[in-house]
């Protein structure tokens, strides 16, 4: 296959055309071409990466989803932490939001996934992941009032929610800034279970705004003088907030 295509790439090249025309061109089929990818910054085949992750919402449109350009190898780096994060947030999310209620049917789907568990009477292991995972914790509304303690779902262990939260909000940078955050930079992701005030004041003052579908929402903005250190509020199914900072490193201030 890497041969043909050498060949076609060096035929196209015989016919005048330089070698990212002919990768462009063999290519378009697949929507692949040649560019700079958002997550990694380097120059090669990209594909079209969906921002947010599709599995959140599968049966959306698809026009809704930002298309960004991405090397497969970068884009597929965190898709089974994106399907445990869909598990995570389809569960710690409330009822009656249309695209949590597919998720979740994937979801379900997958937990029925043959395997030597089932066939020993057992769910399979992104049950347990969730089952192990409940916990009572206080519980507060999005407006920051304490309503006591309730049962939640904590993260699992095992899933890397701070860097699917990371790819997300990379993703709105570039789209709506059109900066990709260098490797170096200092990143914080994390949920928020809690202090919803304070960063309901902080969130007020951020212009850039969206909502696809129900299933997500954002907030966000970049500095004012630094276009690649930003803020980014992400809203899942209606239920569940995500936040993550960039910063550029202090000793390059
Ligand atoms: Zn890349």
């Amino acid at each position: 296959m890497i041969v043909k295509r050498k060949c076609w790439v060096s035929n196209l090249q015989f016919l005048g055309f330089s070698c990212k025309e002919g990768v462009n061109l063999i290519a378009r089929g697949k929507n692949k071409r040649w560019g700079i990818c958002y997550l990694c910054g380097k120059e090669g085949i990209v594909t079209d990466d969906h921002v947010p992750p599709q599995c959140l919402a599968p049966l959306a449109d698809d026009a809704i989803f930002y298309k960004l350009p991405a090397h497969e190898s970068c884009n597929n780096a965190l898709s089974v932490h994106e399907s445990r994060f869909r598990d995570f947030v389809v569960s710690a999310s409330k009822d009656g939001v249309r695209e949590a209620e597919n998720a979740f049917e994937n979801m379900q789907r997958n937990f029925r996934r043959r395997g030597n568990e089932e066939q020993s009477g057992f769910l399979n292991r992104d049950f347990f992941r969730l089952y192990e995972n409940i916990e009572q914790r206080e519980g507060y509304t999005p407006g920051g009032i304490y309503v006591g303690p309730v049962v939640g779902i904590k993260p699992a262990q095992d899933l890397d929610y701070k860097s699917v939260l990371t790819k997300i909000a990379r993703g709105l940078h570039y789209h709506h800034n059109g900066a990709i955050i260098p490797d170096n930079y200092d990143v914080y992701a994390d949920f928020l279970f809690s202090d919803f005030e304070r960063h309901a004041t902080h969130m007020q003052h951020l212009n850039i705004t969206g909502q696809m579908g129900d299933f997500f929402a954002f907030r966000g903005t970049s500095a004012k003088d630094e276009p690649k250190s930003g803020i980014w509020y992400m809203c899942f199914y209606r239920s569940v907030i995500g936040m993550v900072g960039f910063r550029q490193p202090k000793e390059l201030e």
